[in-house]
């Protein structure tokens, strides 16, 4: 019927209409054709894979290259879609940045800084210097306790009659209004306002595989040595530093 590794499942009273798909090799009955013909192949490459394989999992790969290769691929694939909903967010210039700044969520900006780290240490760098990421703004909340939203957990956690309520509950509010203010920890939030790195372009062309740093590596090098050419003016013009 075709080169297709499927079984067409037809209609008993009409024989010609073709009423469900099922994978030749596990013989599950999937969504549609395509399905069916990709259940037991490699995703990769596409090569029929053997019985017996693990039924639970759908489609497995034939080797391990094509498993890492299809890794690559998506990590690839989910740098781009990334790059694209950064592109999309409303962008602030680094220098009016006033809060603090966040990468929070950005696996792939860490894996760059430990990167960044280990380069930076095998060019004897200045202590101080630092590659500007891809960041967005941050709103911070401090550690705050609500005193309405406590009296009404300990009610719900408790065993009360309906009719049960608190009283002097302005005395407490007061209380923890001024404890409140003594907190010193606090939690940051990522506004979604991306800072604008001008003179960074570097993240956004660094694939993920560590073969490819090159451009990254240009980049360093090039604010190391903007920072030394700016240094080496500052001691000709004898500003001090
Ligand atoms: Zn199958
Ligand atoms: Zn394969």
């Amino acid at each position: 019927m075709s080169d297709l590794d499927v079984i067409y499942l037809a209609d008993r009273d009409n024989p010609d209409k073709v009423v469900a798909h099922a994978c030749k090799t596990c013989r599950f009955v999937r969504c549609n054709e395509a399905d069916a013909d990709r259940c037991c192949r490699c995703k990769e490459c596409g090569t029929l894979l053997p019985m017996p394989h693990d039924r639970r999992r759908r489609i497995g790969f034939c080797s391990q290259e094509c498993e890492k290769a299809e890794c690559t691929r998506r990590d690839l694939e989910w740098n781009k879609k990334q790059a694209e909903a950064r592109a999309k967010r409303p962008r602030v210039h680094w220098e009016e940045v006033k809060s603090p700044v966040s990468n929070d969520g950005d696996n792939y900006f860490e894996s760059i800084d430990e990167f960044v780290d280990d380069y930076l240490d095998q060019l004897e760098s200045p202590e101080d210097f630092s590659l500007q990421p891809i960041a967005t703004t941050c709103k911070v909340v401090p550690a705050h306790l609500d005193v309405g939203d406590a009296l009404e957990n300990a009610f719900e956690r408790g065993e009360y009659h309906e009719g049960a309520y608190w009283s002097h509950e302005d005395e407490l509010e007061a209380f923890v209004a001024e404890w409140n203010k003594k907190q010193t920890s606090s939690t940051w939030w990522a506004n979604n306002d991306l800072i604008d790195w001008t003179g960074y372009p570097w993240l956004d062309h660094c694939p993920a595989d560590c073969e490819s740093w090159a451009p990254l590596r240009a980049e360093i090098e090039r604010q190391l040595a903007e920072e030394a050419r700016k240094e080496a003016q500052g001691v000709a013009s004898g500003t001090p530093s």
